[in-house]
């Protein structure tokens, strides 16, 4: 089961998005540095299309993308909240921290795609130095590279 920590409205982890971030917990990656250690252990609240349902109610359609911030341990949960949050119109995207995407990642289900484990030396998506890749997907399911347009120093 998968369950959530906290959320937020961000401006920037989207471009051009305003999106509804939610941070899963259960993380299984280690990375050494890691900013969010309390994203570890499994506990939280239930997200399930109830739980997102109320969180978007809260925000109308002020938001325009709904990011599932992790869920690495269990990759078909997230397959199928990204399937359900593009029926209700928004646009869904995914934070993994994989090196890469599980071999039957159905990217259609999603508009953006992060991969990448967070290494302290590289920085985030923001570093030009980054290991992460930030990807919009096309309508074809194919990945294009748009990191460039979240970093700060180009
Ligand atoms: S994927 Fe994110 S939350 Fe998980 S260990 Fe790495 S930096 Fe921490």
């Amino acid at each position: 089961m998968m369950k959530f920590a906290s959320y937020d409205i961000v401006f920037q982890e989207v471009p051009g998005e305003v999106t509804l971030a939610v941070n899963i917990t259960g993380c299984p990656n280690r990375c050494p540095g890691c900013h969010s250690p309390h994203l570890w252990a499994d506990d939280g609240i239930e997200l399930d299309k109830q739980a997102l349902t109320g969180l978007l109610a809260d925000y109308g359609r002020g938001v325009t993308c709904v990011a599932l911030m992790g869920g690495d341990a269990t990759p078909g949960e997230v397959y199928e909240l990204a399937q359900w949050i593009k029926q209700q119109g928004y646009k869904s995207a995914w934070y993994s921290g994989r090196d890469k995407l599980p071999g039957d990642c159905p990217t259609g289900r999603f508009d953006y795609i992060k991969v990448g484990p967070y290494i302290e030396h590289l920085g985030g998506l923001k570093s030009p130095t980054t290991n992460q890749r930030m990807y919009h997907v096309a309508a074809d399911g194919t990945l294009e590279d748009i990191t460039y347009k979240l970093q700060t120093h180009r």
